[in-house]
């Protein structure tokens, strides 16, 4: 069933990348993979997904365990790279160690403080934690995420620490009533994004638009997403 549902998938995106005359291999798939367990993710890993993304971070950090030691014992098996890890959840101060250790990419980074102790708890075997900063782009009071006109001023200090790497932007917004609703608000998002790569103000561009779900990932497309992050239509309902 997840590898019938992948190919679905890849080709929802396909399908959005042409019709946005985009090239495919632009938008990156991130399989988010929350309350499912790390046979989920091992059949999905089977048909070539690598990216995976979790909410919660204990029980990510659980599956991430599990998953790197049946790689571990899997050496000989054609997969042709290891997992990687994506954080897309809260992240309060008390977990901060637990992401720095464990995960590959944290996309929900929305305040200077929690950045700071990512980078101080980066293990230094370890390459840098590949950072989204999360932006509250439609101002969803329940959201968190760092206001639309914070979030250059963020970027710069965050792209300063030295064991992070800023790669881009990541937004959820309330879902919209049609497709031309979703692209607006995705617009925002990507708008943004250009402006703040424009500013001058990182030591390098960023390269990352993590925005699109199951429910939206078309608009997102169309609107310039580089990575889409999709649950439901991968592992099923929650
Ligand atoms: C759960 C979640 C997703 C995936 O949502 P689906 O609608 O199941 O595809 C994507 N991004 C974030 C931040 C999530 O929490």
């Amino acid at each position: 069933m997840i590898v019938r549902n992948l190919q679905l998938v890849r080709d929802r995106i396909t399908t959005a990348c042409v019709a946005a005359a985009r090239d495919p291999a632009s938008v990156r798939l991130l399989a988010v993979s929350k309350t499912f367990n790390a046979d989920a993710v091992i059949e999905a890993m089977s048909d070539g997904q690598r990216a995976f993304g979790e909410n919660y971070i204990q029980e990510g950090v659980d599956k991430i365990l599990a998953v790197r030691a049946w790689e571990a014992d899997h050496p000989d098996l054609p997969l042709s790279r290891p997992s990687e890890w994506h954080c897309i959840g809260p992240i309060q101060s008390n977990k901060t160690r637990l992401v720095a250790e464990h995960f590959d990419w944290v996309q929900s980074v929305d305040r200077l403080k929690i950045a700071q102790r990512l980078s101080e708890q980066r293990p230094p075997h370890l390459p840098p934690l590949q950072v989204c900063l999360q932006v509250n782009i439609d101002g969803g009071a329940t959201k968190s995420g760092v206001a639309p006109q914070d979030a250059q001023a963020l970027a710069a200090e965050v792209a300063r620490l030295p064991r992070l790497q800023l790669r881009g932007l990541m937004s959820i917004p309330e879902p919209a009533p049609d497709f031309v609703a979703a692209c607006a608000i995705h617009k925002r998002a990507a708008d943004l994004f250009d402006q703040i790569n424009r500013a001058g103000v990182l030591p390098q561009a960023m390269d990352t638009l993590s925005m699109g779900m199951t429910a939206d990932l078309e608009a997102a497309i169309h609107a310039g997403s580089t990575m889409v992050r999709v649950g439901t239509a991968i592992f099923g309902g929650r």
